[in-house]
């Protein structure tokens, strides 16, 4: 099937690894032009430089919770590929703390990152998506959003808040026809989980202690997902045949949620 992204322009924050990249790597495979950031430009020109190959890739510096940063990149990606169709909310990182062990800094940073990480996208784009004929924006969240854990308890509440905010931003942008959604990712193998192995002290593969963790969080289908299975939910919700589809939260977690 076409999913008509052939010639689209969309923009990913968070691109030089994990769902990020293969998410940009899916989307180059089907035509579409990328604007492409991540804090880190030179990993990021390492790990897309293939990519350029295939389609045209904007790559740029840029922290999502700076505005001004933010705003630079995506002026220059819409001078650069003359518009914009697409937006993919996806930097940031987890952290991983109790309630006990975080300080009130680190609470108002991970806000910061959860809520101002999109916000800034979606306010810079929003005028570039609105003169599309298929603008489309995919917040990627977790479904810890909707089911805390403790040993998560900060990053889940802001998880929530995000949630709750992308419904509110897709109530105000369907004025506009642009359509606006949620991935809720359970647990990928990506930079993310590849790091705690590091630092943890297990002599285990990260296949075996991974699949441990699968076991302990209960994942119904028993491992870890890949980045490649986050990468099609989004491209397909940022396809113009997802034309009616907007305010959507879609769960992609191998089953580990408990809620219906
Ligand atoms: P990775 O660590 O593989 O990739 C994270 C990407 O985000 C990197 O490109 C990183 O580059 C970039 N990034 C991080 N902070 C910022 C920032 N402030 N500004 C701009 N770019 C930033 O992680 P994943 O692919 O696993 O994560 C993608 C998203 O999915 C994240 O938001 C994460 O929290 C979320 N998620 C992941 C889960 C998982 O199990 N993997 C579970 C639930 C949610 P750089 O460091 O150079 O900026």
């Amino acid at each position: 099937m076409d999913l008509q992204l052939k010639g689209r322009r969309i923009l990913i924050t968070g691109a030089s690894s994990g769902i990020g990249l293969a998410t940009a790597t899916m989307l180059a495979n089907e035509g579409a032009r990328l604007a492409l950031c991540a804090r880190d430009e030179k990993r990021l020109r390492a790990a897309t430089e293939g990519l350029a190959d295939t389609t045209d890739v904007v790559t740029a510096s840029c922290d999502v919770t700076q505005r001004a940063s933010v705003e630079r990149f995506v002026d220059d990606a819409v001078a650069q590929l003359g518009g914009l169709d697409g937006v993919v909310c996806n930097a940031g990182r987890s952290l991983m703390s109790t309630l006990d062990e975080t300080s009130d800094d680190e609470i108002r940073a991970e806000f910061d990152l959860k809520i101002f990480g999109a916000l800034n996208v979606v306010r810079a784009s929003r005028k570039a998506l609105a003169s599309s004929d298929a603008g489309s924006i995919v917040v990627v969240n977790a479904i810890l959003s909707r089911q805390p854990e403790s040993r998560l308890a900060v990053t889940a509440a802001a998880r929530a808040a995000l949630l709750n905010l992308t419904r509110s931003i897709a109530n105000d942008l369907s004025a506009e026809h642009i359509r606006v959604n949620s991935v809720l990712l359970g647990l990928i193998d990506t930079g993310q989980w590849q790091r705690r192995h590091a630092d943890s002290d297990t002599d285990r593969s990260f296949p075996e202690w991974s699949g441990e963790i699968a076991a302990d969080r209960g994942i119904g289908l028993g491992r870890f997902g890949t980045a490649e299975e986050l990468a099609f939910p989004i491209t397909t919700l940022l396809s113009p045949r997802s034309s009616y589809i907007t305010g959507a939260s879609l769960d992609v977690g191998g089953g580990v949620h408990r809620y219906v």
